[in-house]
């Protein structure tokens, strides 16, 4: 929690570590790694986390109103948006692409975008 540079480790229930990206993203500094004392990270494997980005129902779009804030806020390009005649735009995730870092859910007006584990 101390050395998370964007502070997103908050303490949850029973005092183990949650990740909270109401705030802010992970950057992927691996701070978190180099201080933890017990082997629970496994620095061997391709991604540092399974978890992508979804979009729920609530998301604004789906009521009509125009909003790309989370297209806005990934930097790896992962949002897009359909177009289809006579409504607004709909973000789509290229789940391949995202890294689930999280940048999208603190943009979003409506709280829609939720990071879930893949397989
Ligand atoms: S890797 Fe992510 S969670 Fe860990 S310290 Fe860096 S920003 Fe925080
Ligand atoms: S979690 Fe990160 S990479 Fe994935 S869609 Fe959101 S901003 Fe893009
Ligand atoms: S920022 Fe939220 S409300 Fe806006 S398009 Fe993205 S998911 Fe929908």
């Amino acid at each position: 929690m101390n050395v998370c540079e964007t502070q997103i480790i908050k303490r949850g229930e029973g005092g183990f570590p949650e990740i909270d990206f109401s705030n802010d993203e992970c950057t992927f500094c691996k701070q978190c790694v180099e201080v933890c004392p017990e082997p629970v990270f496994d620095t061997t494997l391709a991604q540092p986390w399974t978890n992508v980005a979804s979009i729920k129902d609530n998301c604004l779009t789906a009521k009509g109103v125009w909003c790309q804030s989370c297209k806005d806020a990934c930097e790896p390009r992962a949002i897009s948006f359909s177009m289809a005649v006579g409504q607004v735009p709909k973000p789509v995730i290229d789940i391949d692409a995202c890294t689930g870092c999280g940048a999208c859910v603190s943009p979003c007006p409506a709280d829609a975008i939720t990071l879930t584990p893949t397989e």
